[in-house]
């Protein structure tokens, strides 16, 4: 092929690429649902709760926060200084293919020790509010499981970007973004049956009217359910959740058994209806073309920025920083997203059950038992939320109420 085309062709895919991910964001996210009013906690949450909720954002944020900066800037001053060159000198492996996991995986464990201490305080404060009721053991479990897991993925990444690219210098970008597109869309279906067993342990709903209720649900609302599956979430945790993953032969609808412990009936209905709403969008299966195309995408990026370098094994911390600048700068763009999505969801578990009123008691529920923010700051919220706040969730289901005639008064009296 001509030096032309080498030269010009990288580009050229990166701008189409970006527009193609511009157009399936633009079309698939549900960018208006309903007017809402403004939120405001004051309506539904007591001076107490408010208070409570303040406390605990007080104590934890300087410590997760401090965790945070540091498991980005850990990575990005190694990557994008000599460190990460010698470092790799350091393990002096003739073989390429063993010393770019070593690096891969000693980095990712330098960053988790990095982080221990803040980590510690921040488990400290979600115990001392009753939030996390995990022992020690299991904290340190899930620490080695998620290093695990985390060193596997990047080392497979760059163990295949870096094969690519000494085996074709020019095109290497090609085969690795068709090989990024395929590796998303297997671990989007495999994360269920791979990933999730190993944190949790599930169990099908044992058979009774709540199971049947949420199957006859499933049915009124078109979504084949096949199963609604119980996680033991108690044995870290006090929070309530559900979701919906995977997708064809591994879709499924999962609730906490905090949960089904914890919430009245009504509200846990509601929850299902919610996650119905994501199977009923396909909301994971476009997160997974989303995740396809913003793959290929950072291919193009990596072969723009990197070139012919990317086939140098002693670039790998380099090649890691490049990642985790991306994946944080990409955070907000992600986060927009999802609560659209979300809010999409809320609002179709609003028109399944027609219940405001519960809807309004479990969101106001979820947030004071997962001491979740009311109010946070800007920063943090396109940073981190990948929902909208309890007293936005909470304003949706009021401006529902009052389309229907159904207006939901305030849960505080004043
Ligand atoms: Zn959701």
């Amino acid at each position: 092929m001509s030096e032309a085309a080498a030269r010009w062709t990288p580009p050229a895919v990166a701008v189409v690429l970006a527009v193609a991910l511009a157009v399936v964001i633009g079309v698939t996210t549900p960018w208006h649902l309903i007017g809402l009013p403004p939120a405001d906690p004051a309506l539904d949450f007591t001076a107490a709760e408010i208070a409570r909720q303040n406390a605990f954002r007080h104590e934890l944020l300087p410590w997760s926060t401090t965790s945070w900066v540091l498991s980005v800037l850990v990575p990005l001053v190694i990557g994008f200084s000599p460190i990460g060159r010698h470092l790799y000198d350091v393990i002096r492996s003739r073989r390429w293919w063993v010393a770019v996991p070593l690096l891969v995986a000693g980095l990712g464990l330098l960053t988790s020790v990095v982080t221990v201490p803040t980590d510690v305080m921040a488990e400290r404060v979600s115990r001392k509010y009753g939030l996390s009721v995990q022992d020690w053991g299991l904290w340190t479990r899930d620490r080695a499981v998620n290093w695990l897991l985390m060193s596997l993925a990047l080392a497979v990444i760059a163990v295949g970007l870096i094969g690519l690219a000494k085996r074709w210098r020019t095109w290497w970008w090609l085969p690795a973004a068709i090989a990024g597109a395929v590796l998303v869309l297997g671990v989007s279906f495999a994360y269920p049956v791979l990933v999730e067993p190993r944190f949790n342990e599930f169990t099908s709903m044992p058979a009774g009217a709540q199971r049947d209720d949420f199957m006859k649900l499933a049915a009124d609302d078109g979504v084949p359910v096949r199963d609604v599956l119980v996680a033991d979430a108690s044995k870290r945790t006090t929070a309530l959740n559900a979701y919906v993953s995977g997708f064809g032969s591994t879709r499924r609808l999962v609730v906490y058994d905090t949960l089904l412990r914890d919430a009245p009936p009504a509200q846990v209905r509601l929850v299902v209806a919610h996650e119905l709403g994501h199977a009923a969008e396909d909301d994971v299966l476009h997160g997974t073309l989303i995740g396809v195309l913003g793959s290929a995408f950072a291919v193009l990026l990596l072969k723009l920025l990197l070139g012919a370098r990317m086939s140098d094994p002693r670039r790998t911390a380099l090649l890691l920083a490049m990642i985790v600048a991306g994946t944080t700068l990409a955070a907000p763009v992600q986060n927009l997203v999802s609560r659209r999505i979300e809010a999409r969801a809320d609002y179709h578990s609003l028109r399944l059950t027609a219940d405001p009123r519960n809807f309004v008691a479990l969101h106001h529920h979820l947030a004071v038992t997962n001491i979740s923010g009311l109010d946070p700051r800007r920063w943090r919220y396109w940073m981190f939320a990948s929902h909208p706040t309890s007293p936005e969730r909470i304003a949706m289901g009021r401006a529902w109420g009052d389309e229907q005639g159904t207006p939901v008064p305030p849960l505080v009296r004043r």
